[in-house]
């Protein structure tokens, strides 16, 4: 049966959408819990590229129409091409609210590209990878268009089923990869790569072949290939999605569009690349949280689960779904957290006005129980909690200062209102209580 989380959880998919998911057939579960991943936008994804050798057109970066004006003038190109910027991809294919189709548009007359920015810019851009209203343009990208004679399609990244790196390309790029895996899954290629021994010449000659570049292309674009695995490494890159990586009537092999996702645990040793972190697509409430290093992720049920580790996020969803509730977001702890943080999660769960009740399942591991209690208490004496809270705890700790008595009188002194600890606490009775305490 499929989990009815995976079913619900279309707000995670968003920031997953990010990811080719055909590539990860069965394993959603597992995308399902991956923390985000920090996303580039696609000219900040191209200056590293250019920055490495990979071949990537000439651009500017906008973010008022006058400026998208000047950049296009300043370019002084042939023909001039028109990209808004979002993490999200199908950008081509979208539709903003001012009415503009298209997030990608080609010109020969920079004052047409002024006035196209003025439609894009603060506007949203609705794509088949974002939320249905779409999300805000704050730049576009000025870059000088090239004429492409064939569209492939490549990728890097880090696939768990091959213990590693992993090339992936079609020689039908361009279009919708996963349409492509879908109706013709000859046509995918792949090339697993030994990540101690690098990329071998033969595996990139290989995989360009396959992409169907013939004689000197073969080699300029195994060579883009090459820099491209070797800037994936360098960077800490989960994935580098280069769709169209097309060839231009002029011979040469050119990345038209780019997408990087980093590792973030590899942050201490990329601090360059964190900082250019954008996070203005992101919800307020994540950044708020991310601030305390708590992820957050909202959805759109009224129960708030406060949890630590994706799997018992997701289980503890599970069972509220199948006890016929629906979480209203759930905030992952994590490992090591002080007290602090757990009144700050408390403060962001409860912040959220569809919020009936608040379920908190911790595993105390690292995270001991005391702390957690000891936060909670803290957290119900200064917020003045007015939705029923239910506790359970389990682990390290558990009894230390009676965590649950501990909660249990604390809460209730700032509002008298607890009923009790309960055995069993289920969907309908959650609701009744004030305060419940269940233990395990
Ligand atoms: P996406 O729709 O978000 O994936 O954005 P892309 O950057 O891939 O652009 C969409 C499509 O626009 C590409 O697949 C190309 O067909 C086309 N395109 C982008 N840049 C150029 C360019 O410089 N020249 C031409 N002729 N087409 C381009
Ligand atoms: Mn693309």
């Amino acid at each position: 049966m499929a989990s009815p989380v995976a079913a619900q959880a279309g707000k995670l998919l968003r920031t997953l959408a990010l990811r080719p998911r055909f590539l990860a057939a069965g394993s959603q579960a597992v995308q399902l819990t991956s923390r985000r991943w920090l996303n580039l936008q696609e000219y900040q994804s191209k200056k590293l590229m250019s920055d490495n050798g990979v071949r990537v057109q000439r651009f500017f970066v906008a973010d008022t129409a006058n400026e998208a004006l000047e950049a296009a003038k300043r370019l002084n190109a042939k023909e001039i091409v028109l990209k808004a910027q979002i993490l999200a991809g199908g950008r081509g294919k979208g539709v903003f609210n001012s009415g503009l189709k298209g997030g990608v548009h080609l010109t020969k007359d920079p004052n047409v590209v002024g006035q196209l920015a003025k439609q894009m810019i603060g506007y949203n851009l609705a794509t088949k990878q974002t939320p249905k209203e779409g999300v805000k343009v704050n730049k576009v990208m000025v870059a000088e268009a090239l004429d492409i004679s064939r569209e492939t399609y490549l990728a890097i990244l880090m696939d768990r089923s091959c213990n590693g790196p992993v090339l992936v390309g079609s020689p039908q790029g361009g279009v919708d990869i996963e349409e492509v895996a879908a109706s013709n899954p000859e046509l995918i290629f792949k090339e697993q790569i030994d990540i101690f021994e690098g990329i071998k010449d033969s595996q990139a000659q290989r995989m360009a072949e396959n992409l169907g570049f013939i004689g000197p292309l073969k080699s300029q674009a195994a060579d883009q290939i090459t820099k491209l695995y070797n800037l994936f490494l360098k960077i800490d890159a989960t994935q580098v999605e280069v769709n169209p990586f097309g060839e231009t009537p002029e011979g040469q092999v050119v990345c038209f569009d780019a997408k990087i996702n980093f590792d973030d645990n590899a942050e201490f040793r990329q601090k360059d690349i964190f900082a250019m972190d954008d996070k203005s697509e992101n919800e307020p409430i994540e950044n708020e949280a991310a601030k305390y290093d708590l992820k957050y992720i909202g959805l759109d049920g009224n129960i708030a689960c406060f949890v630590n580790g994706a799997g018992l996020a997701m289980a503890t969803c599970d069972i509220i779904f199948l006890n016929g509730g629906k979480p209203a977001n759930f905030l992952d702890l994590g490992g090591g957290v002080k007290e602090a943080q757990v009144y700050q999660a408390f403060k962001l769960l409860t912040a959220d006005p569809k919020v009936e009740a608040i379920l908190v399942n911790i595993f105390g591991g690292i995270v001991n129980c005391a702390i957690i209690a000891n936060g909670i208490t803290k957290a119900c004496r200064e917020l003045e909690l007015k939705v029923p809270l239910v506790v359970r705890l389990e682990g390290t700790f558990m009894e230390k200062k009676g965590s649950y008595m501990h909660i249990k009188q604390e809460t209730g002194n700032s509002n008298g209102n607890i009923t009790g600890i309960q055995e069993n606490v289920t969907h309908q009775n959650l609701s009744k209580c004030a305060i419940s305490i269940f233990l395990c």
